[in-house]
């Protein structure tokens, strides 16, 4: 028989019920105890959610209070030096120092660093090794879990990271091989492993998603050697779970590994099925996952069941297995607390439980069950509801994106030629100085808001709060100094949600939660539908701004590769699709602002970068639709209308031709925290247009003072040319107080002027 089983769950509660235990613990108003005993009750809700929805066999070790990694190093006792003497004393705030830093007392250690897992909106910690490094095992979390999950009759697979991905995902603090670790840590997780088998373990899930990424032959290397060691123990048998892609040209090193089950991604990399089928032992288990773990839609089971049957017909029911295609951490917990949805848009949508449902479903179909035949039925109907849906097609857009031209992503001309005619227009000096856009979100903005949606603030009312912050902040600005000014963003909730709420094919959710990182949830919109913009957004706020200052007001928008990474995008069309479509409606709101007397548009991308795919051969195709689209929002004005884009979070110098060819007249871009390392890429590369490599790191609340920014400029400028550059923070202030924003943005505008005198 083909059996349910699933990778892991989202932990974090269907009402985030982790995140308040976990906070309330942090603020001191709840007991280490107290913590974990919510903790447990939330692992058996789970436990009981997922048999309850058809799981024949549940995952345990998959919880965390904060990040499976951290788990990970923790468990094997990789913790750094600075949080030992804490971790020894108490391991709940040892864990947790190594997850958040403290700051108490004349104690100043801080966190470990915090990374992007693969290419989810999931960030991990990135664990700390050096050369020597010891491991063991501290504590038995996965064991406990594991008798946990038994003692309340629950049959689990415990789940653990790889040793060879987590090396992989670790960072070395002095410069040595990580996998020259390998053979200390794999011997504590042999120990490990033993211990579960002692537990009564049959299986453990050990995941190694590093296999689908590019890995070189020391890599390949590393996973031989770890699992030759790990094949000799006594140990549970080891399903290797694969997942975010396709394992590829990793196929023959996996095949080869002495492991007794693999599972494979076939939602995000179907066309491996058959590779596998052909390399992968006859004798073991396979799981499929056909599931997507990483979006909200219901799975269309008929596609599903042709990739199971084939494999069915191959490998024979008894070693099949049906899982998502990655854990469900990265899904919402349940679509049935959202009615409030119209019926139609919720009758497609897919949560961790529903998805569980759907394998139910497809499992007792591939057991020849009839009983599945009536629910395939349904779900049929549902597919076709969506196919055919007015709600989701609207020909008028569909015939707008098929009229474009090449020159819809494309200015009029060149930069060159654009430059002298914004130069004369702007008349800014060198070494112009704005902001990226947000200031402080106060207490009173977010409550203003709070009292808006609830209806205790009118709109009247709320407007004219809006109003007089927006004013406020712009007479800060003219009194700083600052050349370029803006309206301070006051208005907005999230730079995505702010425009998703006002576009055409966006949906939100009201408990859609998924874990950011820690206690740190987002409930990203839904696009479900073709997008379009019944009406401006962003003008009204803009142009009352402008009204207030002879200065240049610089619009502000949220881009569409950004829109469309940090949504779940709909599934029945290419990403490059929608992103277009996302484009067209911001091309409109560029051309309004134009309009209305807006000079200068900021089109925010800090999410170009992290929409790479996991695969550098997929690079180019990513970036150059995700370029076009930039260009589409952006090309719809004059020459002589200036287009700025911004963006943050990661490092660029690899993709620095593709932001170049993204051709905003002005870029604003984060490296103050790398000390300008951005600025490396342009020893080879000559930017062509106008840069603002921020000056100063708006992600902690510490004054930056002149002379360091004005050192930061002097590196500018000696691999850029003096009037190419601009003078910015790193980011927006919305999360920093006034207090010190003032005072950082003095110095900024100080820096500025010393650096025209020389
Ligand atoms: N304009 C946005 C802001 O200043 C940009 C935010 C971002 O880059 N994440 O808040
Ligand atoms: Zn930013």
């Amino acid at each position: 028989m083909t059996t349910v089983t699933n990778l892991g769950f989202p932990r974090i509660g269907a009402k985030r019920e982790l995140k308040r235990a976990v906070e309330a613990y942090w603020r001191g108003e709840s007991s280490a105890g107290q913590l974990l005993d919510q903790a447990q009750a939330l692992r058996h809700r789970h436990w009981q959610l997922q048999h309850a929805a058809g799981a024949d066999c549940v995952p345990s070790n998959d919880f965390s209070l904060y990040d499976h990694v951290l788990d990970t190093a923790f468990l094997f006792d990789a913790i750094p030096q600075r949080y030992r003497a804490l971790a020894d004393a108490d391991p709940l705030q040892g864990y947790f120092a190594m997850a958040r830093g403290v700051q108490k007392d004349g104690v100043d250690l801080p966190a470990l660093e915090m990374t992007k897992w693969f290419d989810t909106n999931y960030h991990y910690l990135v664990p700390e090794l050096e050369s020597g490094q010891a491991f063991g095992l501290r504590g038995d979390k996965p064991v406990a879990e594991f008798l946990e999950a038994k003692a309340a009759g629950v049959k689990s697979r415990p789940v653990l990271l790889g040793p060879v991905s987590f090396l992989l995902l670790s960072k070395s603090v002095d410069g040595s091989d990580r996998l020259d670790l390998l053979p200390g840590l794999v011997a504590a997780y042999g120990q490990l492993l033993g211990k579960l088998k002692a537990a009564g373990a049959e299986w453990v899930q050990i995941d190694e998603p590093c296999l689908v990424l590019d890995q070189d032959g020391d890599d390949h290397a590393a996973y031989r050697q770890a699992y030759a060691a790990l094949a000799v123990m006594g140990r549970p048998k080891l399903l290797l779970a694969t997942y975010f892609g396709s394992i590829g040209d990793n196929l023959p090193l996996v095949a080869g590994l002495p492991v007794d089950g693999l599972h494979v991604d076939l939602v995000r990399a179907p066309e491996q099925l058959d590779a596998v089928l052909d390399a992968w032992p006859a004798d073991r288990v396979l799981s499929l996952g056909l599931v997507d773990g990483r979006n909200v839609w219901r799975t269309d089971l008929d596609r599903a069941l042709v990739l199971a049957r084939r494999a069915h017909g191959r490998v024979g029911g008894d070693r099949l297995q049906v899982a998502p295609s990655c854990s469900l951490l990265h899904s919402p917990i349940d679509a049935m607390l959202e009615r409030a949805m119209p019926t139609d848009l919720l009758s497609w949508l897919a949560f961790a439980r529903q998805k569980i449902e759907e394998l139910r479903v497809l499992a007792d179909a591939l057991n020849g069950l009839v009983s599945a035949n009536s629910t395939l039925e349904v779900a049929r109907d549902r597919m076709a509801s969506r196919r055919h849906s007015a709600r989701v097609h609207k020909p008028e857009v569909a015939a707008r994106l098929g009229s474009l031209g090449r020159d819809a992503s494309h200015r009029t001309s060149t930069y060159a030629q654009r430059k002298g005619v914004q130069r004369q227009r702007f008349g800014l000096p060198s070494f112009p100085t704005t902001t990226i856009g947000s200031f402080p979100q106060t207490k009173e903005v977010r409550d203003a808001r709070a009292s808006f949606k609830s209806g205790k603030l009118d709109e009247s009312g709320y407007d004219a709060f809006i109003a007089c912050e927006t004013e406020r902040c712009v007479r800060v600005q003219e009194e700083i100094g600052i050349d370029v000014l803006v309206h301070g963003e006051f208005e907005r909730n999230d730079m995505v949600e702010y425009f998703g709420e006002q576009l055409d094919g966006f949906a939100f959710t009201r408990n859609g939660w998924v874990q950011s990182y820690g206690s740190r949830c987002v409930k990203p919109p839904i696009i479900y539908g073709d997008v379009m913009r019944p009406a401006p957004m962003t003008v009204r706020w803009s142009q009352y701004a402008q009204s207030l200052t002879d200065r240049p007001m610089k619009g502000m928008l949220t881009g569409p590769v950004t829109v469309l990474q940090w949504s779940f995008v709909r599934d029945d069309q290419p990403r490059s699709h929608t992103c277009r479509q996302i484009a067209l409606a911001l091309r409109d709101e560029v051309v309004d602002l134009e309009a209305a007397g807006i000079g200068i548009i900021q089109i925010d991308e800090p999410a170009l970068r992290e929409g790479l795919p996991l695969r550098r051969a997929d690079w180019k195709a990513y970036l150059d639709w995700a370029v076009e689209s930039f260009r589409i929002s952006a090309s719809g004005v004059r020459d002589e209308t200036q287009i700025h884009t911004h963006m943050c979070y990661s490092e660029f110098n690899d993709i620095i031709e593709a932001v170049a060819a993204m051709d905003a007249d002005v870029i604003s871009i984060e490296t103050s925290r790398s000390r300008m390392e951005l600025l490396d890429a342009f020893v080879k590369f000559r930017y062509p247009n106008e840069i603002g490599p921020g000056v100063y790191d708006i992600h902690s609340p510490r004054v930056p003072d002149r002379i360091e920014m004005v050192g930061l400029l002097e590196k500018a400028k000696s691999v850029l040319s003096p009037d190419q550059i601009w003078v910015n923070p790193d980011c927006g202030l919305k999360t920093r107080g006034w207090k010190e924003t003032r005072e950082a943005l003095e110095a900024m505008v100080a820096a500025a002027r010393e650096i025209r005198k020389a």
